[in-house]
């Protein structure tokens, strides 16, 4: 029942913004929403188009040319920030430098992949961002840089970050408790006592959006929220569970209801510090509602016209952003979800 409570879970208050052109269209109409498409794919695992390109991790000779090419670029990530720029034509940029400008350190590059243009990309982990002498680029972590950046810069970032938070936790060796050296381009730590070789963790997670049979979408609260933050049930998985059992197993402990079937429908990777989302739906086989009280103080079943009204008066603020809690609810209610008429 606790052991979810860590979860940092994708739908953080500060997210409160999203699509509004989208939304303000939805809201002027005022129109029921369009019957769910079951078959609409989730854009989560799109990616920004880099080739990882793995098998030159362990390649020095060919690492040592690509840092040094001319096309390459870079960019440093430091407690889990990046640089990042907003252009005049409206998009924003990660900020990024040819290698002969970056602060080169061996012990803490990583390489990252290619594009389709064959660019080369590294970051670099330092203890501070760079500064710069204009203000007009700025420390941005992935929750906000997240919906910002485009699919390529958000790509390169999310990957980095994970590294980063996987290296910097993950010095001394988990066998033998010696000190491990960065290896394989950022992407192994190798003990020189006892020879173990760590590989980056990755911590599976279920979010899951449950219906009941009149198609109305469980939500809940966590204590901690804010005044009004409903979201997606989550949790992670345990040793030996299958995915969906892990679902059930979360769902009932959090707010009493058993689910019967599962769905898959996509996942993202939440690096908060290394967790992977793994998306559901779920149907109810039993919707009476009782809430552990420790994690969730509060679960409600919502009808798409509860749900809006419960938008629009600002009773209810739901998940947004980049989340997938948001992408699970919204797929459920068929359309962007409408927009706050007030605040608070
Ligand atoms: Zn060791």
């Amino acid at each position: 029942m606790t052991t979810s409570t860590s979860i940092d879970r994708p739908d953080r208050p500060e997210r409160s913004t999203g699509d509004a052109a989208g939304r303000s269209a939805d809201h002027a109409t005022g129109s029921a929403p369009a019957a769910p498409d079951a078959e609409r794919p989730i854009s989560l695992t799109a990616t920004g188009g880099i080739d990882r390109a793995s098998h030159h991790r362990l390649d020095e000779a060919w690492l040592a040319a690509a840092w040094s090419h001319p096309t390459t670029r870079v960019f440093v990530v430091s407690g889990g920030q990046a640089l990042i720029e907003d252009k005049e034509d409206g998009t924003t940029e990660l900020v990024m430098m040819p290698s002969f400008d970056a602060p080169f350190t061996e012990a803490h590059r990583y390489f990252l992949g290619t594009d389709e243009d064959g660019v080369r990309y590294f970051a670099l982990q330092k203890d501070t961002l760079p500064g710069r002498m204009d203000d007009i680029a700025r420390p941005a972590g992935l929750r906000e840089a997240g919906v910002l950046l485009s699919d390529r810069d958000s790509e390169l970032m999310t990957h980095a970050i994970g590294l980063e938070n996987w290296q910097r936790t993950h010095r001394f060796c988990s066998r033998c408790g010696e000190r491990t050296a960065i290896a394989a381009a950022g992407h192994v730590r190798r003990c020189s006592a006892c020879g173990a070789e760590h590989y980056p963790r990755t911590d599976p997670a279920v979010i899951m959006l449950v219906t009941d049979e009149q198609d109305r979408a469980l939500l809940g609260r966590q204590v901690h929220w804010p005044e009004g933050r409903f979201s997606t049930l989550a949790g992670f998985v345990e040793p030996g569970e299958s995915l969906e059992a892990a679902v059930r197993r979360e769902v009932a402990e959090e707010a009493g209801v058993a689910v019967g079937p599962v769905a898959y429908v996509g996942s993202q990777p939440w690096p908060f510090p290394s967790s992977l989302m793994l998306g559901f739906m779920a149907r109810a086989t039993r919707p009476d509602i009782q809430v552990d009280g420790d994690e969730i103080e509060e679960a409600r079943w919502f009808s798409r016209d509860d749900l809006r009204a419960a938008i629009e008066s600002g009773e209810v603020l739901p998940p947004s952003g980049i989340s997938i809690a948001a992408r699970l609810v919204e797929r459920w209610y068929g359309r962007p979800l409408p927009q706050p008429r007030h605040h608070g």
